[in-house]
């Protein structure tokens, strides 16, 4: 069906660039909502900032404690209020204008149902502000319009969007979730959608390893029956391979996290766009001619330093890998160790992965007013923890922002108390998130449909071909042409004509 499909969608895209009249059928582009963003953090990374348009509501009832029915008289869910389903419907079509992707497979799927029989018990953001609940209820929908059945729980007991999870249950969806849950609540709606009479999953769809872990924990029976496991976290994956080396992993399982396509939008381009969005939305701060600090010229740093450099910022950068340290020198920026340029910069971001790389020698050197923030791994990069003396107060200026001022009156500027900035203070684009929501769609199609003994109990990356096909999908929406290699080409290249047109170990 895949492969299938990818034709169609290649036939497509060339056919597009016969069809010059077509150019002007390119889909309005919708203004940024301020509700969105998913990937790869665990039920206890902070959400805490991030608040719903419609969340104003006063009903402190839990949503335990409530009987609600949709306008079909259908009650398997638990939310907040399902008369916000109207507002949240317009979220989600909003959404849906920038995940063209999942609409593409929707389309496709009209005759065949590669997800038919598939029974999905998923476990992701539904979200607000900082996560994707939006672009998750497109994929849920997606996925019940490609054949499965599906019933949700939110990854985050911060990150749900209330009106989105109701406009889910107002369409028939099972969704467990709300902002605001109780760890408690949290495992609780993972087993609602898991422990139903009469109903068992047969597709895991994972984000940080809680659902897995629980079905693991309470129900490891239910591993008969489950054809897979498609996880998009770090943290989820690094589970996974934990299991798999314990020889514990009994069904295969798909790593979403490391898929090319899924790593270049989210870490390069996903922080080029937020990173100043970030910034901005906590600081205020002008960029041009600032001088900032980028440590790490990988990916993250990459889109960092691409997005700062063209609002006229002076960046240097600090690298510990000579290729990486090189490529920054041919992009035109400065490469400097910490310590020598500390005392003049007026931002410092950290995009390393690594831990204590700004530590307090290097905040005790900063000059006043120097804005400090991390865009890389969790908490670790800033140490936080040095900056909790006696003699340095802090003050909370607003939502994820702090002062940390010396006895001499020094202050820095200390951003989400050094967690990832634009998880906790800015929006993520919806298309970096169809990429990973196509890419999740395509490794349950592909788990739940491959041939028995393709897969074994391990975890596996994505076919190249498949994240390929990712991309493909996306291209369109830009009118973009893509060149199909001639007979000759192919043969003279050792390729074939529909890919994969790199190597598996090509990043
Ligand atoms: P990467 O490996 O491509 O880049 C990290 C770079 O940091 C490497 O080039 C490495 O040599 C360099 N480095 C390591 N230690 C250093 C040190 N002490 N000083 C200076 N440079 C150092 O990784 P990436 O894709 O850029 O991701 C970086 C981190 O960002 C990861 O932890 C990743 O999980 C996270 N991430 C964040 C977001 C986000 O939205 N904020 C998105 C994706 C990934």
């Amino acid at each position: 069906w895949l492969w299938s499909c990818r034709s169609y969608i290649m036939r497509y895209i060339i056919q597009f660039a016969d069809q010059k009249q077509e150019f002007n059928k390119r889909p309005t582009k919708i203004g940024r909502r301020s509700l969105s963003r998913s990937i790869s953090q665990s039920s206890t990374d902070s959400y805490g900032s991030a608040a719903s348009y419609t969340d104003s509501s006063d009903d402190e009832t839990s949503p335990r404690d409530k009987q609600q029915k949709n306008s079909k008289g259908n009650g398997d869910f638990c939310i907040k209020n399902i008369k916000q389903a109207d507002f949240g419907r317009r979220e989600i079509e909003i959404a849906e204008q920038e995940m063209p992707a999942l609409m593409a497979l929707r389309k496709r799927a009209q005759g065949e149902k590669p997800l038919a029989g598939a029974k999905v018990v998923g476990c992701t953001h539904i979200t607000a502000q900082t996560a994707s609940t939006c672009e998750s209820a497109v994929l849920m929908e997606t996925l019940t319009a490609l054949g499965a059945q599906c019933r949700w729980a939110a990854c985050n007991i911060y990150s749900t969007q209330n009106e989105v999870a109701a406009a889910l249950a107002e369409g028939g969806f099972s969704v467990f979730a709300w902002k605001g849950e109780s760890e408690d609540d949290f495992w609780w709606c993972i087993d609602r959608c898991v422990n139903l009479e009469g109903w068992q999953p047969n597709m895991i769809l994972d984000d940080g390893g809680d659902l897995t872990h629980w079905i693991y924990k309470k129900y490891p029976n239910m591993f008969k029956k489950i054809k897979g496991i498609v996880e998009e976290s770090v943290t989820g994956v690094h589970r996974l391979y934990q299991l798999s080396k314990a020889g514990k992993l009994c069904v295969p399982a798909m790593n979403v996290n490391d898929s090319v396509t899924k790593q270049k939008f989210d870490n390069l381009y996903c922080c080029r766009e937020s990173i100043l969005d970030g910034l901005k939305r906590t600081t205020d701060v002008m960029f041009g001619g600032k001088q900032v600090m980028v440590c790490g010229y990988g990916e993250v740093g990459k889109g960092c330093c691409a997005a700062l450099k063209a609002m006229g910022s002076i960046v240097y950068v600090t690298e510990i890998d000579p290729i990486c340290a090189l490529q920054a020198c041919m992009d035109g920026f400065r490469l400097v160790k910490l310590n020598e340029v500390i005392r003049q910069v007026d931002i410092v971001i950290t995009c390393t992965g690594n831990k204590n790389v700004v530590v307090r020698e290097y905040l005790d050197r900063m000059k006043n007013g120097c804005i400090v923030c991390n865009m890389g791994h969790s908490n670790t990069e800033i140490d936080v923890a040095s900056l909790r003396t006696p003699e340095l107060t802090w003050e909370r200026v607003r939502s994820q922002v702090d002062h940390v001022i010396w006895p001499d009156g020094k202050r820095i500027v200390l951003l989400a108390e050094g967690r990832l900035l634009n998880l906790s203070c800015s929006t993520v684009p919806t298309f970096v998130l169809s990429i990973t929501a196509t890419t999740q769609a395509l490794a349950l199609i592909e788990l739940y449909n491959a041939p028995e003994g393709r897969y074994k109990q391990d975890v596996y990356l994505l076919p190249k071909k498949m994240d390929e096909y990712v991309a493909s999908l996306h291209l369109p929406t830009f009118d973009a042409h893509l060149t199909e290699l001639s007979d000759e080409q192919a043969k003279y290249l050792g390729l074939n004509k529909n890919g994969p047109f790199k190597p598996n170990y090509y990043r």
